[in-house]
């Protein structure tokens, strides 16, 4: 079998209301779809990491610059294709918009090695540990309002999504320590008993990151999320050793070279990689038995269209249970609350996520289908392809 053709579409609509996190404000959803074509007519899909302006310039990174390095390959030698692509392109990324646009092409290889012998690739990997995993929903997205309008709202939200059967919510910060701090309170106060998490996207200093995680142990937060800017290793180190609750991360890191770093500093408790950005399920299961090595347990970040979240899933059935035992440990799936058409619509049979969760006990079935075990509509692809 030989790759014939690499595809990028760039999916994009405005959003219903603007939504935002501790770095900025944004209005429009993107999906970044990679199609890989066969001679032997299989196509593989894959998602490239990255909104907005970033995925037009990585479709040009699939198209211009790895495409040539790999047409006529045979898509099945997936780590060959790997290095080959890497190591063309170390002297100009060994991080970031390079790596995430080779993640999207290597997953659709692995859909197309699954679809050229009738597997999903959780069975490629070594077979499903689970058969479902429990979904956690985010939601509570800054919005231009005041504090206490954030404060009222984040209590009715977490009430609401734990309403809807996620069996956890995880919630926004960004207005400040003194006022993060009360907007955790509110959350605690609208999840009753069930577990919440807090996500900072990476916008405090260490000394404020202490203020607010205290306060989190106090709340019983379950995880305090990108604290603090992920390159300041010494500072998750600190943290993670001062404070009583899990510090959790990873998903700014690529490659297995990135990551350990970060496992080898033991500053998290939690592991957070981005298949789609840091360097496809190829490069995620060599991270994912480094996070193993140092018995940090892993939850996949999650963000994007339904073929990301297919591929999550995919990931999540195939991940060994670490340390195991009668009631392990278990991972669980990332889910975004708020609306996007682009994982709720995008398939001609869709996951319909929100519908297992509120009948399953916030359980999702991992599809068993070749490959991804979804595929998408495209017509649904041309309707919002920008490019
Ligand atoms: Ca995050």
């Amino acid at each position: 079998m030989k790759i014939t053709a690499i595809r990028s579409h760039v999916l994009q609509c405005d959003m219903p209301e603007e939504l935002g996190y501790s770095q900025q404000f944004y209005a429009k959803r993107t999906a970044h779809l990679v199609e890989v074509s066969t001679d032997e007519g299989l196509t593989g899909w894959g998602e490239c990491f990255g909104p907005g302006n970033v995925a037009l310039a990585n479709k040009t990174i699939v198209e211009r610059v790895i495409a040539p390095m790999v047409i006529g390959m045979d898509p099945l030698d997936r780590d060959v294709i790997w290095h080959k692509v890497y190591n063309l392109l170390r002297d100009h990324g060994q991080k970031g918009m390079p790596i995430q646009s080779l993640s999207g092409v290597d997953i659709a290889l692995w859909d197309i090695a699954g679809k050229a012998v009738g597997l999903p690739i959780h069975k490629l990997i070594g077979g499903a540990h689970r058969t479902g995993v429990t979904a956690y929903g985010y939601g509570m997205m800054l919005k231009r309002e005041s504090v206490d309008d954030h404060i009222a709202r984040f209590t009715d939200e977490a009430a609401a999504i734990i309403g809807m059967g996620f069996s956890a919510t995880k919630m926004k910060t960004g207005l400040g320590p003194k006022a993060d701090v009360r907007l955790c309170e509110a959350v605690a106060r609208g999840v009753g008993e069930a577990r919440f998490m807090v996500d900072a996207n990476h916008c405090y200093t260490t000394s404020d990151a202490f203020y607010v995680g205290r306060a989190l142990e106090e709340l019983g937060a379950y995880w305090f999320e990108e604290p603090i800017a992920p390159e300041d290793l010494d500072g998750y180190r600190e943290l993670r050793a001062g404070l009583r609750v899990n510090i959790s991360g990873g998903e700014a890191e690529f490659t297995r070279w990135g990551w350990r770093q970060i496992l080898e500093n033991r500053g998290i408790d939690i592991a957070q990689p981005e298949v789609c950005a840091l360097g496809g399920i190829t490069e995620y299961l060599r991270v994912l038995a480094l996070a193993h090595a140092h018995f940090t347990p892993v939850i996949n970040h999650v963000w994007g269209s339904a073929i990301a979240v297919a591929t999550n899933l995919q990931l999540l059935a195939a991940m060994p249970p670490m340390p195991g035992g009668l009631n392990p440990w278990e991972p669980m799936l990332e889910f975004d609350t708020t609306e996007n058409r682009f994982r709720d619509h995008l398939l001609t049979e869709p996951l319909d996520i929100q519908a297992q969760v509120a009948r399953n006990g916030g359980r999702v079935a991992i599809p068993t289908a070749p490959g991804l075990g979804v595929e998408p509509d495209l017509a649904f692809i041309k309707k919002y392809a920008i490019q």
